[in-house]
């Protein structure tokens, strides 16, 4: 662990647990388990934390506090589901305000079994955690090395939870646009984007081993319309030509497309605009639906290929 330098800080929330594991959490810091003799210390400030331990399923409440949480803590950080709840929604799952578990709403990368989850595997899965936080350092700072080596391939099933922890930082400033919070790509879960990976073509931009990019597209065989989605660049790295390179890329995986079809929200001037630079042109704006002033901007390209 050469890169922890202080203890990791864990910020603990209950987005809505019987409160059973919630006492094996604490259980954790009592004498009889200790979790303090190896430095880990429980911190109320997300701003300060390293890992997210999350108990219980998430419901309509919490699941905003439950994302608020997660963008406010910094790069790297990893989030711990604990207990059956967090994991799946457990025996809450079917209750008319559950929403699921964690990854519901946030990208998850450990999860702790048991109703309730017993302490050794909390203190097991934080140890998981403890190696999966030093591996995001070690891929962060390899982007120093810059955009020249930069590889657009298929994606693969196991750089899913990448592209969808990408995803929900990139679609962030989207959110923010319209101020709402509830668009797919922000509640996007790992069961989804798998089951989007059966029925698409996924590529991602690798610099240096990360994952800074990705995009995605399918062919609608009968109306000969190739769609492009999720076309989604690292903040670090907008204005580098990435997003241009990964169009091409699904463009040409679809090539046997008579014509491209791509949205984006009405009032996002540099998506509308990128596509516009890429012989994208506006045919279609509608309403996405009730409780959001978003509108989806349809735009279309033939393909002369
Ligand atoms: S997993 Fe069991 S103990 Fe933990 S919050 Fe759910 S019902 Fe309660």
């Amino acid at each position: 662990m050469a890169y922890f330098h202080k203890s990791p800080w864990i910020m603990h929330y209950d987005a809505s647990s019987c409160n059973g594991c919630d006492i094996e959490v604490l259980a954790c810091l009592t004498p009889l388990y200790d979790v303090e003799r190896f430095g880990v210390i429980n911190t109320g400030n997300p701003k300060h934390a390293d890992i997210l331990l999350i108990t219980g399923s998430v419901n309509e409440q919490t699941r905003e506090v439950v994302e608020n949480i997660y963008h406010q803590m910094p790069e790297p950080k990893v989030v711990v589901a604990t207990g059956i709840c967090a994991t799946s929604g457990g025996v809450f799952a079917e209750c008319y305000n559950i929403q699921g578990g964690v990854d519901k709403v946030i990208p998850v990368d450990v999860y702790v079994t048991g109703c309730a989850a017993k302490p050794e595997a909390i203190i097991d899965g934080v140890v998981k955690a403890l190696g999966i936080l030093e591996r995001k350092y070690e891929a962060m700072q390899a982007l120093a090395g810059g955009v020249d080596q930069m590889i657009i391939a298929p994606a693969a099933a196991e750089d899913l939870p990448e592209i969808l922890a990408l995803q929900k930082i990139a679609f962030k400033s989207e959110a923010e646009i319209y101020n709402d919070f509830s668009m797919a790509p922000l509640r996007q879960s790992m069961t989804d984007i798998q089951t989007d990976f059966q029925k698409m073509v996924f590529f991602k931009a690798v610099i240096n081993g990360k994952i800074v990019g990705s995009a995605r597209g399918w062919l609608d065989k009968e109306s000969g319309t190739g769609h492009v989605g999720r076309l989604v660049v690292h903040p670090y790295f907008h204005g580098r030509g990435l997003g241009h390179k990964m169009l091409l890329a699904v463009e040409t995986a679809l090539a046997a497309s008579q014509r491209f079809e791509v949205f984006t929200g009405h009032k996002s001037k540099r998506n509308i605009q990128f596509f516009e630079r890429c012989g994208y042109k506006p045919f279609r704006q509608e309403k996405v639906g009730p409780g959001t002033q978003r509108e989806r901007l349809y735009m279309e390209k033939i393909n002369h290929a």
